[in-house]
């Protein structure tokens, strides 16, 4: 695949996993999936630093992945995410000087929605599952069931626009970016998060580092995020953490990707103890949320 940044051929291979290369069903493009450390190849392009995965599959067969995944296990875990985004919207709110109608882009089942709108803004949403877009819409929200491309005329002049782990799911993250600048008001906003592999974590952990993933396309740092927001007419204005609030129970059903016997036995301990249902704040510094400014 040619680099999905610049364009260029030259690349490296950085990481390899033989023992899944290919997506081949709708629940591992899923948000709660727990194909961890299964990546196929990860390869680094020599011009502009960004990694991503390198073979994949074609867009068309991504975006039908996208279309068909359900998701019922983040049904469940909705109350730690609407945490996670009530914490993200008041940085937002702090960090960004204009009010408006808000974009959320892959809104999945509309828990952003739901928290941005309690707390007085006017918003939409795009989502590429079906499923997902009809929970979000089941609940009165307005939502484009596509992508941002292919989204309705009377999304347009957005104040604010957000992608909440968004970007690295992309085939294309810059010409997604244009379109979310298509779609922003003159002088608007985008908030976004993404995993930013220019961290501690990553290093130590290696190639058992959670986040690399099949659905995971491209990862960012802070400079090839900067440059793929400006290849899209946004500048970079601000950076800060990205703390996901998650329950003891989730932390551990992901753990059982790693360590399935223990993980079992510490799900079936918190349950006893009834403290699965509690949540815990992680930020390994892995993850970074971008807040940019339209140019034009
Ligand atoms: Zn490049």
């Amino acid at each position: 695949m040619p680099c999905p940044l610049c364009g260029g051929h030259d690349v490296v291979a950085v990481l390899r996993d033989t023992t899944a290369r290919r997506i081949t069903a709708a629940a591992t493009v899923a948000c709660t999936s727990r194909d961890h450390a299964r990546f196929g190849q990860i390869v680094a392009c020599r011009a502009c630093g960004i990694r991503f995965r390198s073979p994949r599959e074609d867009d068309e067969t991504i975006l039908s992945y996208y279309s068909a995944v359900e998701d019922p296990v983040y049904l469940e875990q909705e109350a730690a995410r609407r945490l996670t985004f009530g914490r993200a919207l008041v940085e937002l709110e702090a960090r960004v000087p204009i009010r408006g109608p808000l974009l959320d882009v892959g809104c999945y089942t509309g828990v952003f929605l739901d928290v941005a709108a309690a707390r007085g803004w006017d918003v939409r949403g795009v989502e590429p599952s079906r499923w997902a877009a009809g929970v979000a819409i089941s609940k009165g929200h307005r939502v484009h069931h596509g992508t941002l491309g292919g989204s309705p005329p009377a999304f347009r002049d957005f104040a604010v626009v957000t992608m909440w782990d968004t970007l690295e799911h992309y085939a294309d993250p810059v010409r997604e970016l244009r379109r979310a600048r298509e779609v922003a008001a003159r002088g608007g906003y985008l908030v976004l998060s993404t995993m930013n592999i220019d961290s501690a974590v990553v290093r130590l952990l290696g190639r058992r580092w959670p986040w690399y993933m099949r659905m995971h396309l491209a990862y960012f740092t802070p400079r090839t995020v900067r440059a793929a927001l400006a290849a899209a007419g946004w500048e970079m204005v601000d950076q800060s953490g990205y703390a996901h609030v998650v329950s003891w129970d989730y932390l551990l059903l992901k753990l059982g990707a790693y360590l399935p016997a223990a993980a079992r036995r510490l799900r079936a301990a918190a349950r006893r103890f009834r403290s699965g249902d509690r949540t815990i704040s992680v930020d390994l510094g892995d993850f970074m949320t971008v807040y940019a400014r339209a140019t034009t």
